[in-house]
């Protein structure tokens, strides 16, 4: 049996035949492999033998002389070797028995695999890099495609209120975190990035944790390539608590203290702008003023705090009788102010009378014990000329000031 040049395809396959380590055939790529020029200058050598890798000779001694005597077959190896440079390669040995001129003798047809598992090993290192630097981040970081994580951090773990990045990888999808709205405004999202364009960094989104509580997040995205194919890393800082300050901000700069119910400065904010909407829009729009009657008597027979008190239930009490659209704020001390938009005079009227006649008839409780304490109202609604919402506020206070001089406990319009 001969074997041509032409019979190799790809010069990074080599093929030697060896009796004993013998030469008795080998091509030029097999040659060259071992530093020598053709497969000529291989059969002028007494033996192979001395090409091997000297920690791989005793290996092969007794592999070769296992595949000759039938005790084994012939394998397919691999193994490292390094040329008279000290280059070193990687190689996959291919063995065969074959015929070679009556007798048996050993084919090894050898690939060079050098170039992939460099190759390999250069992915595999910028991957553990990228990994490393992943891992170690104190922000929250997943790389998701199509929202199937593929990579995700101890941080993200965590803030998700899951104890290991293991658990996040078992699930098939990390949109589950995301809320109501979130998901459809995340595949908007998602199919930017991968379009190489930046949706707006550090947007805010609402997540929930494991145990359903609320995560506000912040985000930055890109285009990442994961084992060849485009993924979305997406790094996430944790807001919450900036969020929730923030909330409480916004509560106090628009409540009462006291009564929990609007301020003046909201109510009026608030209510300026209905005014104008409804005036554009020529809508009805109605208010109450309400003043407790004699209120510094409670003061001064039971006290400042007790007075307080009685702010608070009053408060409370018109709350439940107040419903939206419709809204109430402290207006001034004993003073609030029911706004309603799109209300006709008559529920304005009849709200106000509601709330005059459960102040008549069921007394409030403080710790000072219970007692009645009855209250004004004057109502007023929204008339063509008017151009703002203080005119509304004056006429209602108007109204308000016939109800005292009528003898308090009443109800003008
Ligand atoms: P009228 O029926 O004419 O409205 O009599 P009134 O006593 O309710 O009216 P007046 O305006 O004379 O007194 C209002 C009182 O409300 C005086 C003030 O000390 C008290 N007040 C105002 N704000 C507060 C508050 O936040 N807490 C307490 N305890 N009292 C307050
Ligand atoms: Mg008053
Ligand atoms: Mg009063």
């Amino acid at each position: 049996m001969s074997k041509k040049r032409s019979d190799l395809i790809n010069p990074n396959h080599g093929v030697v035949i060896h009796r004993n380590f013998v030469p008795l055939y080998a091509d030029d790529n097999y040659a060259q492999f071992f530093g020598y020029q053709n497969g000529k200058e291989i059969l002028e050598l007494a033996s192979i033998f001395t090409l091997i890798n000297p920690d791989q000779r005793d290996v092969s001694r007794s592999n070769y002389n296992e595949i000759m005597s039938g005790e084994k077959k012939p394998q397919v190896r691999s193994f490292r070797h390094y040329n008279d440079q000290g280059s070193e390669f990687f190689i996959l040995a291919i063995e065969q028995v074959v015929n070679w001129e009556g007798e048996p003798a050993l084919q090894i047809a050898f690939v060079d695999i050098s170039s992939l598992i460099q190759a390999e090993t250069k992915i595999r290192k910028s991957e553990q890099r990228f990994r490393d630097l992943i891992e170690g981040s104190i922000q929250g970081m997943v790389i998701h495609r199509n929202f199937k994580p593929l990579l995700v951090n101890q941080a993200y773990a965590s803030m998700h209120g899951y104890e290991s990045p293991a658990e996040i990888l078992a699930l098939d999808d990390i949109s589950i975190f995301f809320t109501d709205k979130s998901p459809d405004l995340s595949l908007a999202r998602a199919a930017l990035i991968l379009s190489d364009k930046q949706p707006d960094t550090k947007q805010r989104f609402k997540n929930r944790r494991k145990d359903g509580s609320c995560l506000w997040v912040e985000l930055v995205e890109r285009k990442v390539i994961w084992n060849d194919q485009y993924a979305i890393q997406t790094t996430l800082i944790d807001v919450t608590e900036q969020v929730i300050m923030e909330e409480k901000l916004t509560l106090m700069a628009m409540t009462d203290s006291l009564t929990n119910l609007y301020n003046r400065r909201f109510l009026m904010d608030k209510s300026n702008e209905l005014f104008l909407s409804n005036k554009k829009n020529n809508l009805p729009l109605a208010c109450i003023l309400l003043d407790l009657d004699k209120f510094k008597d409670v003061n001064d027979e039971y006290g400042h705090s007790v007075g307080d008190e009685t702010l608070i239930e009053f408060s409370k009490r018109c709350q439940t009788l107040v419903q939206e659209p419709y809204y109430i704020g402290r207006y001034g001390g004993e003073e609030f102010l029911v706004v309603m938009p799109n209300a006709t005079v008559n529920s304005a009227y009849e709200l106000a009378e509601k709330i005059r006649i459960k102040c008549a008839t069921e007394p409030l409780l403080t710790s000072a014990g219970a007692f009645t304490l009855t209250v004004s109202a004057g109502v007023s609604y929204f008339k063509d000329t008017d151009n703002n919402f203080d005119q509304l506020i004056d006429r209602a206070d108007k109204r308000l000031y016939e109800a005292k001089a009528l003898g308090r406990n009443k109800v003008m319009i």
